[in-house]
């Protein structure tokens, strides 16, 4: 029988449920249990995959090629399960359904309403992930904040659901925030306890609170949230901030939230073996060397735009036991080479992400081109790819107006361009999504990195490199490291006699681990180091 944990967060958003959730993910799963986590979002978009990166962050694609929200991102980074198509529901993705099949006359003239039509496919969606995959546990985040409009029919799906699946099948963790009163060096719990009034007022009494704070909560707090809330006082959980998120599972693991998830779901609480996760943050936290990565893209300005990068390099670095250090650049600032070489040479290697639209461009290609032509390590990721080919086609091949079909249509030589299955598509979930294979040429950095000749990985884009210009790249210093066999795609080039210039259609990050750094995160962050370590015997 699965088990099924809701959390929901109150007082504030931003508190980090998707971390508290991932954390808890780890938690059973140390435990021998298989967990699976998903992520309920009240908004009306059917995905976040055509949202603007500053107004929700990255897009998280899992295997299947379902376009998610970041937190997505944690709950694979954290439990090392691979999520899927129905691991994240929005309220549009529900409503769309449910309209579709009102066209179609599936309600044989009964009125659609929120409670039961929504609510029922609401439930029904919350129980697929089991369905699919067998898990003793579902962790499901509800978004938002309790006592938004918007989230209302989630928290009455989920108040239902506990009858559905058996009373002692079901938990309710509500997460919120503790604020810390300087002047009167006092912690306090009225938000908490009116966030779970609220709560209890939608018919949902929780049964383990997790308080965000900044300083520890002391038994006395505990003890009065315990008595005003109705639950017990091993089940307020403080949920301190923590230097990295990494270290979060293993002080909730020590402040007992495994042990009473367990207790309140009737689970045996079985050992635990945190071993290699606390390996891997003492390792992150005791580097024995450091280095300096750029980041030149778009969205700098928000980091969260590129989080699973960020998160990737760090994985690299912990493989290499090096701290890495991100330096944000915003490429529009490279209007010439020489601001480009006073900014980059600050790094010993530089890394351009994906992204949509020509802004920026020209200064991504300035950046390239300062890498290729000074030896220092280069990461283009998808887009960054699409750069690397466009910076190669200009200055090796001279083709001097070369690039996108994306931001230049009228280019003589588009060296990227749109697929043809791709032309008058409309915009949302159309783009080339999730897994496919690719083989990698004998003796490249790529098939040396990932020690295999074929991979798969996550994509998310829309455009290709040319084939039609292959001849050219072939012969020219470019190598072509990597290529899907069904279509013939270009996904993987390599700047010849360099010591790490290396682009991929794909996005890589999507797959590597805190303890498991993806292989070309690995091998960038190890070329930058022996950059650096060159650079200092000058
Ligand atoms: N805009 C480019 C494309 O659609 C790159 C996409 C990306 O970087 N994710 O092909």
């Amino acid at each position: 029988m699965t088990k099924y944990i809701f959390i929901t967060g109150g007082v504030v958003s931003s508190l980090g449920k998707g971390i508290a959730a991932a954390s808890l993910g780890l938690i059973l799963k140390s435990r021998g249990l298989k967990v699976i986590n998903q992520k309920f979002d009240p908004y009306l978009n059917i995905d976040p995959g055509t949202m603007n990166p500053y107004q929700h962050g990255e897009v998280f694609v899992t295997d299947d090629g379902a376009e998610t929200d970041l937190d997505l991102g944690h709950y694979e980074r954290f439990t090392d399960e691979n999520l899927s198509q129905s691991s994240n529901t929005t309220a549009g993705r529900v409503y769309l359904s449910i309209l579709n099949k009102e066209r179609e006359g599936g309600f044989h003239g009964g009125t659609v309403q929120v409670i039961p039509n929504v609510t029922d496919e609401i439930r029904r969606r919350m129980l697929l992930s089991a369905q699919e995959t067998g898990a003793d546990v579902v962790i499901t985040e509800i978004g938002g904040t309790i006592g938004d409009i918007e989230s209302l029919p989630f928290v009455e799906a989920i108040r239902q659901i506990k009858y559905e699946v058996g009373v002692e099948n079901c938990a309710y963790i509500h997460l919120t925030l503790m604020p810390y009163m300087k002047k009167a060096q006092e912690l306090k719990s009225k938000p908490t306890q009116h966030s779970v009034k609220e709560l209890q007022g939608l018919g949902i009494q929780p049964d383990i609170i997790m308080l965000r704070s900044e300083v520890p909560i002391d038994s006395g707090t505990r003890e009065k949230l315990a008595l005003f809330c109705n639950v017990n006082a091993d089940c307020i959980i403080q949920n301190l901030n923590a230097k990295s998120i990494y270290e979060v599972p293993l002080m909730m693991e020590q402040e007992g939230l495994g042990k009473v998830v367990c207790r309140v779901l009737g689970i045996e609480d079985r050992q635990t073996d945190l071993t290699e996760w606390t390996n891997m943050v003492n390792r992150f936290y005791n580097p024995k060397k450091s280095v300096t990565i750029a980041l030149v893209g778009k969205y700098v300005e928000l980091h969260d735009a590129y989080l699973s990068v960020v998160e990737s390099l760090i994985h690299g670095g912990i493989a290499n036991e090096a701290e890495v250090t991100i330096k944000w650049f915003d490429s529009e600032e490279f209007t010439d080479e020489a601001t480009t070489v006073a900014a980059l040479s600050q790094a010993d290697g530089i890394i351009v992400p994906g992204g949509f639209g020509d802004r920026g461009i020209e200064g991504m290609i300035l950046a390239a081109q300062y890498a290729r032509t000074h030896n220092v390590p280069y990461f283009g990721i998808c887009l960054g790819m699409q750069i690397q080919v466009i910076e190669h086609a200009r200055h090796v091949l001279h083709m001097e107006d070369a690039n996108s079909t994306e931001m230049n249509p009228t280019t003589t030589h588009p060296v990227i361009d749109l697929m043809p299955d791709q032309n008058g598509v409309v915009l949302g979930g159309t783009l080339r999504l999730g897994k496919f294979r690719c083989a990698l040429t004998e003796g490249s950095i790529a098939q040396k990195a990932y020690e295999s000749q074929e991979i798969w990985e996550r994509h998310r884009h829309r455009y290709e490199f040319n084939n039609k210009y292959r001849k050219e790249f072939e012969n020219s210093t470019l190598l072509l490291a990597g290529v899907n066999p069904e279509r013939n795609l270009v996904e993987i080039v390599e700047q010849k006699n360099h010591p790490w210039m290396v682009g991929v259609q794909f996005h890589p990050e999507f797959k590597s681990r805190p303890n498991r750094a993806h292989p070309l995160f690995r091998e960038f962050i190890a070329a930058s180091i022996a950059n650096k370590e060159k650079e200092g015997t000058k």
